[in-house]
């Protein structure tokens, strides 16, 4: 999506360590009109699926997958951090380790919120090496919904997420993928993708 890769060239900042900061337009400061944008290419990427829930992961996927779910008119469930470590029966569970903290993560998600009569779309604003989504996956596989799609804003292509996440069969579309970055000069090279 143009859009969204003018923007990270204009406004994003390159770290050591694999880290894009994106921070001034979407993981801190929000540019609504650039989530809108987005929703809609997700939208038009998911036209073919019946899509009745998003879910995202806390805390950055949030602000996009609210604008996803008023694009798509459905509900969004967010993937909850939980420290307790007594989760009672009512909840499905996976262990997420962050990228970005490189700590380990319990996430939740209530029961009431996810059934196999759900067909969803998960939703996240960066794919790395993909173990926030194998998370969000379990989650939904346990639940006994049905994953119609995935949709992520930035996908680091030269980390191994997206492969893993293709290879499994999922129907996976990245509005952005930076095929390569260096924090040294501040370049950065995204791939051609079909329009
Ligand atoms: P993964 O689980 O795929 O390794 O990493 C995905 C999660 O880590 C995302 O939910 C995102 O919050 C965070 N993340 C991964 N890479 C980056 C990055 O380059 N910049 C930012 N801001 N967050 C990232």
């Amino acid at each position: 999506m143009k859009l969204l890769e003018e923007r990270i060239r204009k406004d994003g900042v390159i770290k050591e360590g694999n880290v894009l900061k994106v921070d001034s337009f979407l993981n801190h400061q929000m540019d609504i009109q650039l989530f809108l944008e987005m929703a809609k290419e997700f939208k038009s990427k998911f036209a073919s699926k019946d899509i009745n829930k998003i879910l995202t992961i806390e805390s950055s996927g949030i602000g996009i997958a609210a604008i996803v779910a008023l694009e798509f008119d459905v509900p969004v469930v967010f993937a909850k951090k939980s420290k307790s470590i007594n989760i009672d029966g009512d909840m499905y569970t996976a262990e997420v380790e962050s990228f970005t903290h490189k700590c380990k993560n319990q996430v939740i998600v209530s029961k009431k919120f996810l059934s196999p009569n759900d067909r969803v779309l998960i939703i996240d604003d960066f794919l790395a090496n993909g173990c926030a989504l194998q998370g969000l996956i379990s989650i939904v596989n346990e639940s006994g919904a049905d994953i119609e799609g995935i949709g992520i804003a930035i996908e680091k292509g030269f980390q191994s997420g997206g492969r893993a996440i293709r290879n499994l069969g999922f129907h996976l579309e990245s509005l952005a993928i930076v095929d390569s970055m260096d924090a040294a000069t501040q370049t950065i090279d995204f791939r051609q993708q079909e329009a």
